[in-house]
């Protein structure tokens, strides 16, 4: 597939200005060839997955069409998400930059009509907008498309997929005869056909071939891994990459929720994005994930649709996609607009393995299998890293108070040494324990039932209160133990009173309990290796 500079496209000054500004040097393959055919007058069928940049494929001819003092609406964009409407209107606006006088509205449900029927009586040049909310505003006469020259339906398969072809079609009857009609799509199923059809005349087929598809930049492997281990492995991830942005996909909603609190819990700034969310909470987290004060945004295939955030360093596929092409989608929000990123799968059993050589062949790409690094390792890169803390600490100096302490504990009689080293301890106690084992975080089921009864006593969440550690105990509901008999035990054997005990969760396998940072030597030291409630339990530093 050809593939073109901007310059070598006849566009007007003023474009070429606003996609130099946007960095864009190289038109991709399908904005090489649609952008001739659009401004041609043809209508096209253009077959191409995520990131490919469909949008300045038609938002560029659509741009170039438009008469600024036309004061009609001239373009019309069918999406079939929310996201996908307001990220499509900004890339137009971003477009538009050097155009004086464009209007471009997006018109999307979940947010107030009103506002949007306000911005509707002036005239609007370009409207990108949801199917149903389209339909909304034809109904109340509030959008008059008898003036369009162009419609877009992107991610047409998506819009059918969602129900809402009635809408589509009639949306399209809306439109003068003499328009344009362009549909961008993913598949090319039987009712896209059909659509075609019905509502376009002699399309030109532009299709990216699928080797084109993921892109190169985008590392993949899988890692064969329990499911109760997959949380533990995205967090060695996490530490061995230094990630700081990432995309968790699953199959399911539930399953959002689930792994996102299971990721809170071990510390991490993690949000969920499904479709029961509100349109402000939606915007909310996304805006947070872009500002990068969420890390982790743990999303179902439908909910990251269309989702543009640069920098995503790595998409994890918790749960393997249900099929090949959504397994594209998904890793294609990583390594956007040239940068590089990576994709991990988590392989679970025989039934996996064989959906993993599914989209092997689809995307014809090996996927190669990842390991761990070795607790060795791990535990040497945290020494480094941890040396390089301190050498700034140490830098930047204000420790007078703390080395005054130190007289403190020689008083204690604990020497300079033995100091260190216990510190060190408590630090790199949690990655010893695991260099023997990997942990193991509650499956779902288990959470999920935890989840319920600690909702009822308002126990449920980590206080994340300064002065209070957050413990590992290595009992659970499988002995049998309740939050009194923890409380009990811990109170009993370190001496404490219980005021100084937080919350605990406790799962099936091991329990979190916190303990207010004062005792936390005298808990570790009095409770580990002990019995509570006949069981010998182990206790350390949550990670
Ligand atoms: P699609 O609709 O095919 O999923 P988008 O239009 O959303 O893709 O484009 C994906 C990303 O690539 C966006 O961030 C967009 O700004 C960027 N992009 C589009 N075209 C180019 C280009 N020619 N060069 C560099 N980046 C581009
Ligand atoms: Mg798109």
């Amino acid at each position: 597939m050809k593939q073109l500079n901007f310059t070598e496209l006849s566009l007007s000054s003023e474009t070429q200005k606003a996609v130099s500004d946007m960095g864009f040097v190289e038109a991709t393959p399908i904005q090489s060839e649609a952008i001739p055919v659009l401004l041609e007058g043809h209508d096209v069928i253009g077959q191409a997955q995520t990131g490919t940049g469909k949008t300045a494929a038609f938002g560029i001819p659509i741009l170039e069409l438009i008469d600024v003092r036309d004061k009609v609406t001239s373009a019309l964009i069918m999406c079939p998400t929310r996201e996908l409407a307001v990220q499509v209107s900004q890339e137009i606006k971003k477009l538009a930059k050097y155009k004086k006088g464009i209007a471009v509205l997006a018109v999307y449900g979940g947010e107030q009509i009103q506002k949007q029927i306000n911005a509707l009586k002036r005239p609007v040049h370009v409207v990108v907008g949801t199917p149903g909310r389209i339909m909304d505003h034809l109904d109340r006469r509030t959008l008059d498309l008898s003036h369009l020259k162009m419609v877009v339906l992107d991610e047409a398969d998506e819009m059918l997929n969602m129900g809402f072809r009635e809408d589509m079609e009639s949306i399209l009857k809306h439109a003068p005869k003499e328009r344009q009609t362009v549909l961008f799509s993913a598949t090319m199923p039987k009712p896209i056909l059909e659509l075609t059809k019905k509502f376009q005349n002699h399309p030109k087929h532009i299709k990216v071939t699928k080797s084109e598809l993921t892109v190169a930049a985008i590392e993949q492997g899988y890692y064969d891994v329990k499911v109760s281990q997959k949380a533990e492995v995205v967090s060695q991830l996490i530490e061995q990459y230094a990630l700081k942005l990432m995309l968790v996909f699953c199959n399911t909603k539930r399953k959002t929720d689930e792994i996102t609190e299971i990721f809170q819990q071990m510390g991490y700034k993690a949000e969920a994005i499904h479709g029961d969310l509100r349109q402000n909470q939606r915007n909310n987290v996304l805006s947070r994930f872009k500002r990068g004060d969420v890390n982790i945004l743990v999303a179902t295939d439908v909910a990251a649709r269309g989702i543009d955030v640069e920098n995503v360093e790595a998409v994890f596929n918790f749960d393997l996609p249900l099929d090949a092409e959504n397994y594209v989608h998904r890793i294609g929000r990583t390594g956007r607009a040239g940068k590089s990123g990576k994709a991990f799968s988590f392989v679970t059993g025989r039934n996996d393995m064989a959906k993993l050589r599914d989209i092997e062949d689809y995307t014809k790409v090996k996927i190669e299998r990842q390991h761990l690094p070795s607790g060795k390792d791990r535990v040497a890169l945290a020494k480094t890293k941890l040396a390089e803390r301190l050498k700034v600490l140490i830098e930047e100096g204000d420790i007078d108070q703390y080395e005054a302490m130190i007289a403190d504990f020689k008083q204690e009689g604990i020497n300079l040494h033995q100091l260190t080293a216990a510190l060190l301890k408590l630090q790199f106690a949690p990655l010893m324990t695991s260099v023997k084992e990997t942990r193991e975080y509650p499956t779902e089921r288990e959470s999920n039932n935890d989840r319920g009864k600690g909702k009822k006593q308002g126990r449920g969440k980590h206080s994340g209160e300064a002065n209070m550690v957050r413990l590992f105990l290595s009992i659970g509901k499988k002995d049998k133990i309740s939050k009194g008999d923890i409380v009990g035990g811990i109170s009993g054997l370190a001496g404490i009173d219980s005021s100084n005990i937080g919350l605990i969760d406790i799962y099936d396998k091991f329990s979190f309990v916190e303990v207010d940072t004062h005792f936390l030597n005298k808990v570790l030291s009095k409770v580990n290796g002990n019995k509570i409630k006949s069981r010998k339990v182990s206790i350390e530093i949550a990670r």
